[in-house]
């Protein structure tokens, strides 16, 4: 039978098992996640044995990333399903933080992030990267891991990531894992829970109409009309609502330019009262 993976809550008792890895002298890889584990964050757990000694996950559902009208009471919480999936993951350590752990009496500090936050979702989620980033700045100091793993589904908070560890000198190094995807195309999230049936059979267009989108881009297509054809496909699919579909520049996310520099599509978008977000590479 799996072991059970050791959970920690406190910040003291995290700090004394990472202090007897680094006397031993063994590395540290952090995955940090919201928890309502899906085979897309095992496969980062999986990076993180590959890449590292000690794999840790934090499983935190972070209040101050969510603005006031989004889905902090009703984000999939499942520690049970989690713990079970990580002990099978062969997880060193899960790193499962209060509100109150993470968040005493008195917190007032936050991490501005840089420009890669400023439109895309900053425009939509107006605190969401300063949340997001302030979190992982603690969740960085607070398990000390030689690396730390993301995944290219959230795309923009890895940029923002990488923009924040270079800005402040934070001493890991960033890995990131690709997404992972149903059979279908649609990458996994936590939040396709919320899908119904008929919504979840019109997200399958997400992933086509980007990966479309792309290549047109690729084979040298004018891109605002590209986009454009792109947003009225997934109106016809049946979205609801598109926030945006834009082709970037793949390492800052300013506007795409035209010397050769890699490109990446970026996409969120609304089916009901569920927000969908994915990109591709160009
Ligand atoms: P979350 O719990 O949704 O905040 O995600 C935690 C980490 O898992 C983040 O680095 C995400 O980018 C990553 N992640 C989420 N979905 C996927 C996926 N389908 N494939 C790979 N990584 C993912």
């Amino acid at each position: 039978m799996t072991e059970s993976v050791k959970v920690v809550r406190t910040l003291r008792d995290l700090r004394k098992l990472t202090a007897k890895w680094r006397q031993a002298g063994k590395t540290v890889a952090l995955v940090p996640t919201m928890g309502a584990l899906h085979a897309g964050h095992l496969s980062l757990v999986k990076l993180a044995k590959k890449k590292a000694d000690k794999a840790v996950v934090s499983i935190f559902v972070n209040p101050t990333q969510f603005a006031p009208n989004e889905d902090l009471s009703r984000y999939p919480r499942d520690e049970a399903g989690d713990l079970q999936k990580l002990s099978h993951a062969d997880a060193d350590l899960v790193w499962s933080p209060s509100v109150e752990e993470m968040y005493p009496e008195g917190f007032s500090t936050g991490v501005r992030p840089g420009d890669a936050a400023s439109d895309l979702e900053g425009a939509f989620r107006a605190h969401h990267f300063c949340g997001v980033a302030t979190v992982c700045c603690k969740l960085f100091n607070q398990v000390t891991p030689d690396i730390a793993i993301f995944g290219e589904k959230d795309y923009q908070q890895l940029t923002v990531f990488r923009q924040m560890v270079r800005d402040l000198d934070m001493p890991l190094k960033l890995v990131a894992g690709p997404t992972k995807r149903e059979k279908d195309g649609l990458a996994l999230s936590s939040r396709n829970a919320y899908l119904t049936e008929a919504e979840r059979k019109i997200a399958t267009a997400l992933y086509a109409v980007i990966s479309e989108l792309a290549e047109d881009a690729a084979n040298g297509a004018d891109i605002p009309t590209a986009v454009v054809n792109a947003k009225r496909k997934l109106v016809t699919a049946g979205f609801t609502k598109i926030d945006y579909v834009e082709v970037r520049d793949a390492e800052t996310l300013s506007a795409a330019a035209t010397d050769g520099r890699p490109l990446r599509v970026l996409v969120a978008a609304w089916l009901g009262k569920t927000r969908l977000i994915d990109n591709v590479p160009v």
